[in-house]
């Protein structure tokens, strides 16, 4: 275990909670899912600024396997994933399944 550094980080940055393995990260890091309020379905809300209900899930392949393959998404997000959703969800999963050690890049 490594000490913490004695000065506080100034800036916030705001948390959340990846639905799956609870564990609370950086929000930038997370991706948000939401049942746009607009009736849309639910879909993957990049920028964070999609109207609805929102879940977060974390860049494990394990939590987005449990995700698609479980009903914790249906639960959070009060509603059933239409198959589109889910296909768009699983293809955005590929990105953590397929690379295990994900190379980290900033897509923006
Ligand atoms: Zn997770």
């Amino acid at each position: 275990m490594m000490a913490k550094p004695k000065a506080r980080p100034v800036r916030r940055q705001p948390q959340r909670t990846c639905i799956i393995c609870r564990s609370t990260t950086d929000k930038r890091r997370l991706v948000r899912i939401v049942r746009a309020a607009d009736g849309t379905g639910v879909l993957i809300d990049k920028r964070g600024k999609v109207p609805g209900r929102g879940a977060y899930l974390c860049e494990q392949a394990s939590c987005w396997e449990r995700a698609l393959h479980g009903h914790v998404l249906d639960r959070a997000l009060n509603t059933t994933l239409s198959g589109e959703a889910l296909q768009a969800l699983s293809e955005h999963a590929l990105k953590f399944m397929s690379e295990p050690t994900a190379v980290k890049e900033n897509s923006q």
